[in-house]
């Protein structure tokens, strides 16, 4: 058998179940690799050893006792947006820094429910807000296939994590792209569901409109296993939604004969690298082979997402951060000469300047005498970019394109020049401010950085977005290559 770290969840869940190696033995196989080579990554913000070995030892005791869960006994990497009992939660941020979490989010809570061991928590962009890692308080994380480059973000420590197989899989969080634009660069397999599908409760909010959790995994069919434990009817989210649940691995072998999928023809415009866009291409000819029909489509808004974005997301978080003010929670400055040198040194020094940034914009674009001429006009804008996918999906099935217009670039490269490193996310974006499902799967290289291929599905669309993807990976080895510097 190959060794443990090369398996996928469906593997590791039938040598588990088939008893040919223990969830204590797995989970200790995880933590060497990480010891071995995280201090090249910097993927971890904390790493729970001691928590993961009993929840490992439980994990064994509930398999023999034979009421596991299809996953139980499985390690995993937690971004550290979500909370975690007991356990440092920091979002990347010096403002929470010591910020022990006295709950679980939903999502924590429903992993521990069907047995998976927590191996810590992952590195981010502070409070999400990037598309490179490098905003988080606990510096910057590599990108496995270069270590010059950039993971991504800002789920870029899970996606660092889970190419460099230092975690069977791990979870991410997708604003704006977050889980896909790090999964495409770090060349592994990250899904966005449909807004309102995962609980948000107990995930830090970043932009509550936007914000929604997600597996980042290997293969396609490891997502569909993870989907099936992470979604479902939470009444503590009020945007979350009351729907039978579903099993997302029912599709995944359907043929795709006569499956439509529309290509946007403002995705391959000014911007995208030509060998990005040859690597799309490719992907498309496989799906004809595989029997889907693939066609131009038009989404003659899509030019104004990262716009109306820029607005509504800073819009949500400064009302959101709001709440780390020195007081009820977070960093507190030393010796504060009154309430407001307290507020004002506490956020001062407790926020870095992207997150500082946002606030700024969030907090003018709200302000009384300019709300009709930013926030309002931009979701007058999302209206337009939801009915563009609407019309679009009554032609088509599917929408494939790019995840990100280029492979992972170097890191400070795009540091300083915020609105360069907003472009990363230019075909993400979109599907955010629709609320539709995205996904991201490896579909190639360019100078030895993985390619992702980007599909996106209509409202609950994620089994037929599955099973296209995994007939996909069914048919080509990107999903398989693996970094050889973390072999
Ligand atoms: N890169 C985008 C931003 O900085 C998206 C982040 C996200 O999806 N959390 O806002």
């Amino acid at each position: 058998m190959a060794e443990l770290h090369h398996l996928s969840l469906a593997e590791l869940a039938r040598g588990l179940a088939g008893g040919d190696f223990s969830s204590v033995e797995l989970t200790r196989a995880c933590l060497q690799r990480i010891e071995a080579h995280d201090r090249k990554l910097n993927s971890f913000i904390t790493v729970t050893a001691e928590q993961a070995l009993k929840q490992a030892a439980e994990a064994d005791a509930r398999r023999r006792g034979g009421d596991a869960a299809p996953l139980t006994g499985v390690p995993y990497a937690h971004k550290d947006i979500f909370c975690t009992r007991g356990v440092r939660t920091t979002c990347g941020s010096r403002m929470l820094e010591n910020f022990i979490s006295p709950y679980d989010a939903t999502v924590s809570e429903r992993f521990n429910a069907a047995g998976l061991v927590m191996l810590g928590k992952t590195n981010m962009d502070e409070f999400a807000m990037g598309s490179s890692n490098e905003t988080s308080y606990f510096g910057p994380v590599r990108n496995p296939w270069n270590t010059d480059c950039v993971p991504g973000g800002s789920s870029g420590g899970t996606a660092a994590a889970v190419a460099a197989r230092l975690a069977p899989f791990g979870t991410g969080t997708d604003t704006g792209g977050s889980i896909r634009q790090p999964a495409a660069l770090c060349g592994i397999t990250g899904i966005k569901p449909t807004y309102g599908c995962v609980s948000r409760w107990g995930m830090i909010a970043f932009a509550s409109s936007l914000d929604q959790g997600g597996p980042m995994t290997r293969t396609v069919e490891d997502a569909a296993l993870v989907l099936n434990v992470i979604c479902g009817f939470d009444p503590r989210d009020s945007t979350s939604l009351e729907r039978p649940p579903e099993d997302y691995a029912r599709d995944l072998n359907a043929s795709l004969k006569g499956l439509r999928i529309g290509l946007p023809k403002e995705y391959f415009g000014a911007g995208l690298d030509p060998a990005v866009a040859d690597a799309v291409h490719a992907a498309m000819r496989e799906f004809e082979k595989l029997g889907a029909v693939v066609r131009e489509i038009s989404l003659p808004n899509g030019h104004l997402s990262i716009p109306a974005y820029y607005v509504v997301a800073p819009a949500e978080c400064s009302s959101n951060l709001s709440r780390f003010d020195g007081v009820r929670y977070g960093h507190r400055c030393d010796k504060p000469k009154d309430l407001m040198d307290l507020y004002c040194r506490s956020r001062g020094e407790g926020f870095g300047p992207e997150v500082q940034r946002r606030i700024l914009i969030g907090t003018y674009a709200l302000s009384a005498g300019y709300y009709d001429a930013y926030y309002l006009k931009a979701q007058k804008i999302r209206r337009l970019i939801r009915d563009d996918f609407a019309r679009a999906f009554k032609e088509v099935d599917l929408i494939a394109g790019p995840t990100s217009p280029t492979t992972a670039f170097k890191i400070g490269e795009k540091t300083s020049d915020p609105v360069t490193m907003y472009l990363s996310d230019i075909y993400t974006i979109a599907v955010n401010l629709a609320g539709l499902p995205g996904m991201s799967i490896p579909a190639g290289f360019v100078n030895d950085l993985p390619v992702g291929l980007h599909i996106i599905g209509n409202y609950f669309g994620e089994a037929r977005m599955l099973n296209a993807a995994h007939q996909y990976q069914q048919a080509t080895d990107w999903h398989e290559r693996r970094p050889a510097a973390f072999a």
